[in-house]
């Protein structure tokens, strides 16, 4: 993603990073947050120079104790001396936006600088708890039929590193969310046709949800009626840990699904109370 000369992701380091960059300078974003070891602080401070941002760093680091970088629930802070971490940059053109005190701003606040809808604002508030004490995704809370959903909106599969949106969507039909998704989209698609493509490929999938370490999706899948619902199949299972359910997975590389909270993988019946079954499309 070449940018002003500049490879984006040379200094970001991910495409997800880079996107949100380039929704930045495109002016579809007022402010972004992203991670930035050590040594990339320079490359970000130049990159701004070069293009009119203005920028904050956090005045302490962020370790992910579970490794996930940067969608962990399981931050923990530590000093700009550690050597561990790393600082969270905010950038933004209007140099205003950095006024607040970021470092210990709430995340509804946050949330209203970074430009999220306000009904999914609330359902954020309203869901927060239930996410954290059951180690569940919050865009599992947002699936309740078995219709199909708009790949603009897929936040399910962003630990895999593909995501148009950077909040949960207070739901699949959010109005706000899905033109927010369709315009990234758009954007990636001017500017970057092969990796709008490369993205479209992944968002565009059959995903199960039944914890936050436990989502797997399809890409290459298929769907049929079945005697009890619908039947997908697939000839490969991505996921974030190989186990139990993964293994029924490849087995079979077939699910019937009866309802989004109940499926079926052989003669085996799998349902749970944030067992969620989606297709984006
Ligand atoms: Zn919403």
């Amino acid at each position: 993603m070449i940018y002003n000369g500049i490879d984006l992701n040379f200094v970001c380091r991910d495409y997800l990073s880079s996107l949100q960059l380039l929704c930045l300078c495109e002016g579809l974003k007022p402010l972004i947050r992203l991670n930035a070891y050590v040594d990339q602080l320079e490359l970000y401070k130049n990159f701004c120079q070069q293009n009119s941002l203005s920028y904050y760093i956090s005045a302490y680091k962020i370790i992910d104790k579970d490794g996930r970088i940067g969608f962990s629930s399981k931050k923990d802070w530590t000093f700009q001396e550690s050597a561990q971490g790393y600082h969270y940059i905010y950038l933004a053109k209007d140099p205003t936006l950095l006024k607040s005190d970021l470092d210990n701003i709430s995340d509804r606040d946050f949330g209203k600088l970074l430009g999220y809808p306000e009904c999914c604002l609330d359902a954020y508030d309203c869901n927060v708890n239930q996410v954290r004490m059951n180690k569940i995704d919050f865009t599992a809370l947002t699936i309740e039929s078995s219709d199909p959903a708009s790949f603009y909106v897929n936040t399910l599969i962003r630990y895999f590193r593909y995501a148009l949106i950077q909040h949960f969507p207070c739901s699949v039909e959010c109005a706000d969310s899905l033109k927010m998704g369709e315009q990234v989209y758009t954007l990636l698609q001017e500017k970057y046709p092969q990796i709008a493509n490369q993205f479209r490929n992944q968002l565009t999938c059959f995903a199960i949800h039944l914890g936050e370490t436990e989502i797997y999706y399809a890409n290459d899948f298929t769907e049929s009626v079945s005697p009890y619902g619908k039947r997908i199949k697939f000839s490969t299972i991505k996921y974030i840990q190989k186990n139990e359910l993964y293994k029924d997975l490849m087995e079979f590389k077939e699910v019937e699904i009866i309802s989004p909270r109940i499926i079926k993988i052989g003669d085996k019946v799998v349902t749970g109370e944030y067992l969620r079954t989606i297709i984006y499309k």
